[in-house]
């Protein structure tokens, strides 16, 4: 498959500090922000610093410490925002995964039950 990533999408602008973010985390691998239109109490996002379109791009592409910088990325959020009561962790994919910027995000969301993984 070609990855083809449009570095103009809009998590592109916010890594380069074109547009603003509420930080929840940030290292040299990885960024978490907090969702502009929040489906939950919490509701961050945590995206990979390199040029990655979605989960399986990166899977793919990244360098190992690039994986697991994003791996860890995700395991400190998690710690920042509280998710001892549980939590949802989504990756949108292209167009039947209902992504709509493409650059790898992992949404992690909690503070109520979350309900069926899926909308019937
Ligand atoms: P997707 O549908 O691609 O999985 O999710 C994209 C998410 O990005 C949506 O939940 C949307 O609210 C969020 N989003 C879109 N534009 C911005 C923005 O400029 N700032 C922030 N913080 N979130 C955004």
């Amino acid at each position: 498959m070609d990855f083809a990533y449009d570095d103009q999408n809009i998590f592109a602008k916010i890594l380069r500090g074109e547009i603003p973010n509420k930080t929840v985390y940030e290292d040299d691998y990885a960024l978490a922000f907090h969702d502009i239109a929040p489906q939950a109490p919490v509701h961050v996002l945590v995206i990979p610093k390199g040029p990655f379109m979605s989960l399986d791009h990166f899977t793919r592409d990244a360098s190992d410490a690039e994986i697991t910088g994003y791996m860890r990325a995700i395991s400190k959020t998690c710690e920042m925002i509280g998710v001892e009561d549980g939590f949802r962790a989504i990756a949108n994919a292209r167009a039947q995964g209902g992504q709509e910027v493409p650059h790898l995000h992992v949404h992690l969301l909690a503070g109520r039950p979350m309900g069926p993984m899926l909308a019937p």
